[in-house]
């Protein structure tokens, strides 16, 4: 189901699977992590959460100039609700408010106002019931009212297994014409991958070509699995969060601890960042270390992309996840899944 694809917004073509940082809106607006957007050709993607957007204070400004000028670039920005994080104490936005907005401040793609289940969330609980409910109303609301057509709008699905999963998708696709899906709430599931596998996949194949996201999941060992599933976008803050706790992710090999290594000059990468500063400046700034290991997630991204083109990505994987037990485990759960063994 790995699949290259383009995917077509009001500011251009990309080619996906397509990898959008999540920009945090620390430091006026440009985030906690590096300036990658114009430095990284393969990144000319965003994702930006309405709820981290309010509360840096940059509403009237973004408003203002709108997300493609105000970061200098004709990328492709992503801009969810926010539902999963609206824990806030700024009054909460009404769906018709956050679709508006979205609007407003230039969204390539739009993700409408979610509930998000819980995994205590008993599938037959009505907390449950009405989350679904409550996010379906929202988002056949937001594809009927959008007054730029341009704006695509990718429906959230939730549900803690994959039956109500897909039931949810159905209902979707029988009532509205969405542009795209993103699987939303996966982050507290993360340590059930094989559970992850059986959702994504179960969606994946009830989609045919309509493009699919992942929410919140995007770190290095990850996305080889989601492009192997079949998933052409998916967002995370983990670079951040990663040149933060001084985590650099090798070239092939995993991620280590800078903290840890014993440096010499040269770090072991040849990407803009590791070409031209010392193993020591690196290790000091976050910033250079968030953009080095988004340099590798372009990398990885540029790897996948000529084994799915060379017909050869499951062999490619099984070496990739040769060094990591986990990872090699829940890759042959995948490929049992994907051959309908399991
Ligand atoms: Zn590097």
């Amino acid at each position: 189901m790995a699949r290259i694809h383009s995917l077509i917004t009001a500011h251009g073509d990309f080619e996906t699977p397509l990898f959008f940082p999540v920009n945090d809106f620390g430091d006026h607006g440009h985030g906690s992590g590096p300036k990658y957007i114009t430095e990284i050709p393969d990144l000319r993607s965003m994702l930006v959460n309405v709820h981290l957007l309010r509360q840096s204070g940059m509403v009237d400004q973004l408003s203002l100039r709108g997300l493609h000028d105000f970061f200098g670039v004709n990328g492709v920005f992503m801009v969810d609700s926010g539902g999963f994080q609206a824990h806030t104490d700024l009054p909460r936005l009404k769906h018709n408010e956050i679709l508006h907005f979205q609007e407003a401040i230039g969204a390539d793609i739009a993700i409408p106002l979610d509930t998000p289940v819980f995994p205590v969330d008993s599938i037959a609980g009505q907390q449950h019931m009405v989350s679904m409910q409550v996010t379906i109303r929202n988002a056949l609301w937001a594809l009927e009212n959008r007054e730029r057509e341009e704006m695509l709008v990718y429906a959230p699905l939730h549900g803690n297994s994959s039956q109500v999963m897909v039931n949810m998708l159905d209902y979707l696709q029988r009532k509205g014409d969405f542009d795209g899906f993103a699987i939303g709430g996966l982050v507290p599931k993360r340590s059930d991958l094989f559970a992850m596998v059986d959702l994504i996949v179960a969606v994946r194949r009830r989609l045919k070509e309509k493009p699919l996201h992942v929410l919140g999941i995007g770190g290095p060992a990850l996305i080889p699995l989601l492009v192997y599933l079949g998933v052409d976008t998916f967002d995370s803050s983990s670079y951040i969060r990663a040149g933060a706790n001084r985590v650099y992710f090798l070239p092939d090999h995993g991620s280590v601890s800078l903290l840890d290594l014993d440096l010499a000059d040269r770090l072991p990468c040849v990407c803009p960042v590791c070409s031209v500063y010392a193993a020591e400046t690196i290790r000091a700034e976050r910033r250079l270390i968030g953009l080095h290991n988004l340099w590798m997630i372009a990398y990885e991204l540029r790897k996948l992309k000529l084994h799915i083109r060379q017909h050869d990505l499951e062999t490619y994987l099984d070496h990739r996840f040769a060094r990591n037990p986990v990872m090699q485990d829940v890759f042959r759960y995948a490929k049992s899944k994907m051959r309908g063994l399991v």
